[in-house]
């Protein structure tokens, strides 16, 4: 009976040296850079980067973004996905091979498997070996190191949503909150399987994105690809021998390309969903190149249309369509972020009363009026009543609300018979920035009288 799931066969990638692992290092380098420094930057002496969730507040870079203001966040996820459809259109699997999170904190788990436990050949023995202090020794500090880094990612990632210098401070004084206990668990724990153990089988049976490809790719997509046409026939020969004297192609079928592949692929099969496009193979097989005096390549980035001697057309009509939406969503952010005005009034009527009739013949309404400041400095605002003539109003000459202050207004707006033209009136109430004329709003509301 065939079995529902391929059991999985552990892989030893072998290490391997080369322009492109040099390339990944550094793009893994500067993303953990990132990651792991950003939460600790300060702006306004406050976290630079912090996602307030219990309080509903993003804080960017000085600016605080309430959920009036979530829209742009969904806006900004939008453009982020077609940037990376125009991507993998463009270049293939780019992301999955240099940027991914699972890729990069995979590579970083490797490496500390290979400085615990040895090379390809010597882990392949190690797993073989009977049970015995120097391979409790090397399997524990492996595990060790994996938990300590697993601990340190879910320990900033938490930071991103609660100040991580109180977080440090907490976790100093062993007095975390259960929450916090429960994320940082998680964080950990899941960092630890899917870096340390899962691997590939993230990329291979849960990652979306790997499944979509065949949609985005393209004759003209930059892929890694085997030259079949210089390769073959493959075979092993003396090193400095002419292959075509014997029959052969460019490939000495040293499978040192298989050896190296993280997801355990032969390269020269053909394009493989399995492929997460990391350029290891290129730089196994351009070494063997290099040693038998071959030109490089014959492991390439490269395009379908080249490989068939077609030409490859960098400049086709998804590839605008893609260029042209993500300017266009992108422009729509900015404007929306240079125009975005960090002051909100919110009016209520008072429901219990439509109106009332006040003993100088006048007719009053009442509302509840919620100003909210969402700058992080405080500010002075006059409001303003306009729509009927004669109107008088409680408000006060100005109010002055500290950052992120929420301010409840109770006011009653009073106006003479004659000026009510019909029983059911709009109210402009404009709020503005004594300081600073651009900071107004104008929130409409309704004036109820007695109808004639
Ligand atoms: S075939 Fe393997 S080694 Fe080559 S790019 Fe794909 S995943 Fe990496
Ligand atoms: S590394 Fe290059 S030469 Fe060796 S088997 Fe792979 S494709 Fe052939």
């Amino acid at each position: 009976m065939s079995e529902l799931y391929q059991k999985r066969v552990k892989i030893h990638p072998r290490r391997i040296d080369g322009l492109f692992q040099r390339l990944r290092v550094l793009t893994i380098f500067l993303t953990l850079t990132f990651y792991y420094v950003l939460p600790w930057l300060s702006w306004n002496g406050r976290q630079a980067i912090l996602f307030d969730l219990p309080h509903r507040k993003f804080y960017i870079l000085g600016i605080t973004f309430w959920p009036q203001d979530f829209i742009m966040l969904s806006w900004l996820l939008i453009t982020a996905a077609f940037g990376l459809f125009f991507i993998t259109t463009l270049a293939g699997r780019l992301w999955c091979g240099y940027t991914c999170p699972q890729t990069v904190w995979t590579k970083i788990f490797m490496w500390i498997e290979y400085l615990t436990e040895g090379t390809r050949t010597q882990r392949m023995k190690l797993d073989k070996s009977k049970l015995s202090w120097r391979k409790l020794w090397r399997r524990s500090t492996k595990h060790v190191l994996w938990l300590g880094v697993a601990f340190l990612t879910a320990f900033t990632f938490v930071g991103y949503f609660t100040p991580i210098r109180e977080l440090t401070v907490k976790v100093l004084h062993n007095v975390l909150g259960p929450w916090e206990i429960f994320w940082l668990a998680f964080f950990t724990i899941a960092t630890y399987f899917n870096a340390g153990w899962m691997r590939e089988q993230i990329c291979l049976y849960v990652c979306p994105y790997g499944r979509f490809q065949g949609v985005m790719f393209d004759t003209n997509t930059m892929i890694i690809s085997y030259d079949k046409a210089r390769g073959e026939p493959r075979g092993s020969r003396k090193q400095g021998s002419v292959p075509q004297l014997q029959g052969l192609g460019d490939c000495v079928n040293c499978s040192l390309c298989v050896q190296v592949c993280p997801t355990g692929i032969d390269i020269r099969d053909g394009l493989q969903v399995e492929c997460i496009g990391c350029a290891a193979c290129i730089d196994a097989c351009d070494s063997i190149m290099d040693k038998m005096k071959y030109p490089k390549g014959l492991v390439r980035y490269t395009t379908e249309n080249n490989l068939a001697n077609k030409p490859t057309k960098i400049l086709r009509p998804r590839l605008i369509a893609n260029g042209i939406l993500i300017i266009v969503m992108l422009c729509a952010i900015s404007f929306a972020l240079f125009t975005r005005v960090p002051l909100r009034l919110d009016i209520a009527r008072d429901r219990n009363h439509l109106y009332r009739e006040m003993p100088a013949g006048t007719i009053q309404n009442s509302y509840l009026l919620k100003v909210i400041n969402m700058s992080q400095q405080p500010h002075t605002y006059r409001i303003s009543i306009s729509g009927l003539d004669n109107l008088t109003h409680s408000i006060p000459d100005t109010i002055t609300l500290a950052a992120e202050q929420i301010m409840d207004l109770p006011i009653s707006v009073e106006v003479a018979p004659s000026s009510i033209q019909q029983p059911n009136s709009v109210l402009y109430f404009t709020i503005t920035d004594i300081n600073n004329h651009r900071n107004s709003v104008t929130t409409k509301s309704r004036f109820i009288g007695p109808r004639s």
